[in-house]
Parts: C-alpha cells; structure tokens; sequence
C-alpha cells in the first residue's frame, strides 16, 4: 500500500469475485486489511464484485464505492439501506453487462455511424458474423449474462430510489467489444441520474451536453426522474 500510495493514485480497485466459480475469491481478512490500510493513506476503495453478500460485507468492512452491478440477486430492502446509510457509491457498469451478449441480438444501434465509428478496425466485421453471433449464443454464461444484465437494472433503481449516489462507469476498453465513447453515451442516460463524483479530474456530471444523449440504455426507463429528449 506505501508504494501503491506513493503513486498517488485517485483510489484502490479490489477484485472480490470468484469469475463464476472460476477463480478464489479474496478472502475477506485481506480485503479488510486493504480497506483499512487505504484509508490510512486517506484513499479510498472501489471494489469488483458480484454478489449481494459481499457488498454487504464490504459496505460493513468500510468500503467506499461499488463499482459493478450486484448481478446475482435483487437486493433487499435492508441491503439498500445498509449502503445508503454508508455513503457508498454505485457504479452499475451497465454496458459491460449488455456487451456480454447483446451482439447475439441485432440491437437498434448496430449499424449506427457513431457506434461503428467507436470500434477498432475489424471488430465490427467480427460482432456482425453469423459466426460470432451463434458463438455468443453457445456461450455457457450466455443466459447468466442475459439475467445478470435484468438483475443489475433491478438493483440500480432500487438504489436510486433509495437515494443512493450513481456513479457513470463502463469499462468500456477492456475488450475491444466494449466500444469507447458509445458506452459512455448509452449508459450516461442523459444526466437524468443524480450523479456526482468527488474525485479529482473528473468533471461534473451534470455538465454534460444534452445534444451527446444519444443512447440511453434502458437504465432510463427504470428511473423514477425525467429524461431530457435529446
Ligand atoms: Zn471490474
């Protein structure tokens, strides 16, 4: 954590997440430790995660923000009010989500010139294969992914509703599948979600141009707050 610190880093990303079952899970003694030393350093901690009881273990442990979607269950009224009496804020990440197995479809913005324009040379000749579009679909978290993406929009209203800070994040870059700039549009749902992030170098959220509201995903239809038609 010294050097980590000594980077001056805007905060620590943890993983507590087992990928489905596919890798160990932090143990929670290590990200208890984490969180503490982080906040000796005055820096505060985002964590990766999944699953319902580990947000409220880490909300319970001092963590600061959730920064993906709980995607295995909808949460309980308890859970929502256990976050929100934290101050923790919630990065739903909703188009990584929706990356998982939209292409499988043929969704309205396929051939759109902005969204085609966000891709790498290549990608958009690959998502738009037959070939690609049955290999999403024969993929083993192919329905997970489909249920997790309706979970995590269950979640996020639920929070929002309670008054709990929404964070815009996307992860959009990660794989070249998850188109820069587009993301950021879909999932920004034009500045209707109440959104601040206290951090340096980022700008208020609430500044963003309507005219840049292309793509709201369907986040904005589960928000109880109007939308701007832009
Ligand atoms: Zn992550």
């Amino acid at each position: 954590m010294d050097t980590l610190a000594g980077m001056r880093p805007d905060a620590v990303k943890i993983w507590v997440d087992d990928f489905g079952g596919s890798v160990n899970k932090m143990d929670s003694a290590v990200y208890k430790a984490i969180i503490t030393e982080a906040h000796q350093r005055k820096l505060r901690v985002f964590a990766h995660l999944y699953y319902a009881a580990d947000a409220g273990r880490l909300v319970a442990n001092g963590l600061d923000v959730i920064a993906h979607s709980i995607r295995d269950t909808v949460i309980s009224d308890a859970l929502v009010q256990q976050i929100k009496a934290a101050g923790v804020m919630y990065i739903p990440t909703l188009s990584l989500d929706e990356f998982a197995f939209i292409y499988a479809e043929e969704p309205a913005w396929i051939n759109d010139p902005f969204f085609k324009a966000s891709l790498e040379p290549g990608v958009y000749e690959m998502i738009t294969s037959p070939e690609y579009r049955e290999k999403l679909r024969q993929t083993p978290a192919y329905a997970k992914n489909i249920k997790g993406f309706e979970i995590a929009l269950q979640n996020v209203k639920r929070l929002a509703d309670a008054g709990v800070i929404i964070v815009l994040g996307t992860d959009s870059g990660a794989q070249p599948i998850r188109a820069q700039g587009f993301s950021e549009h879909r999932s920004w749902n034009c500045s209707s979600v109440p959104v601040s992030l206290p951090y340096r170098r980022s700008p208020p959220v609430h500044n963003m141009p309507q005219k840049l509201c292309r793509y709201p995903i369907a986040l904005a239809a589960w928000l109880p707050v109007k939308r701007p038609t832009c």
